[in-house]
């Protein structure tokens, strides 16, 4: 696939055009979060994300601004945001070293070809909405080791390994840099 075809197929971005993504492969799962957090985040009635692990996604221009919002459980979430348009792009959870981007589906070029593959936190659905796609359906969250296709959870643990072996690597690179400047 050259890159040309992957801008058109899993491409996405800001308003304004600053900021530029991309996404090297189908997420590895696509949900609509229907919780309380995400309709005052979004001002809409849910929020669609597509989850990718950070191995194959890439931003291609632009460098975007990470907004620190707060949780309900008290943890961190990083929103990825143009720094001219504000458009957010996407969230990173727990931290900058997160392993999965949660890509707001609605800035991708052509958000119609990821359908939610499950609808959560849907105990707090706006009332008027009614769900008919026949994807699955849960009152919280979701066990996502049942609930997603056993290729993702593949990816998502390859992913894992690589972000503990970089982090080993830039612990051993911080040793030896304090090494040499105290000694
Ligand atoms: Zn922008
Ligand atoms: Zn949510």
């Amino acid at each position: 696939m050259t890159r040309k075809s992957l801008t058109t197929a899993h491409g996405g971005g800001c308003a304004c055009g600053h900021v530029r993504y991309l996404m090297h492969d189908a997420p590895m799962f696509v949900h609509c979060c229907h919780c309380t957090r995400c309709q005052r985040e979004t001002g809409g009635p849910f929020a669609h994300h597509a989850m990718i692990e950070f191995t194959a996604f890439s931003v291609l221009e632009g460098e975007p601004e990470f907004v620190l919002v707060p949780t309900d459980s008290g943890g961190k979430h990083w929103v990825a945001r143009c720094p001219h348009c504000r458009t957010a792009l996407w969230n990173e959870h727990g931290s900058r070293r997160a392993i999965t981007r949660y890509v707001r589906v609605g800035t991708l070029d052509a958000p119609s070809q990821f359908p939610p593959l499950a609808h959560i936190y849907v105990r707090s659905k706006q009332p008027w909405l009614t769900l008919e796609d026949g994807a699955p359906q849960f009152a919280g969250y979701y066990d996502a080791a049942k609930a997603w296709p056993q290729e993702s959870l593949a990816r998502y643990a390859s992913a894992k390994t690589a972000r503990v072996h970089e982090r080993a690597k830039s612990g051993a690179a911080r040793r030896k840099e304090s090494t040499k400047s105290t000694g």
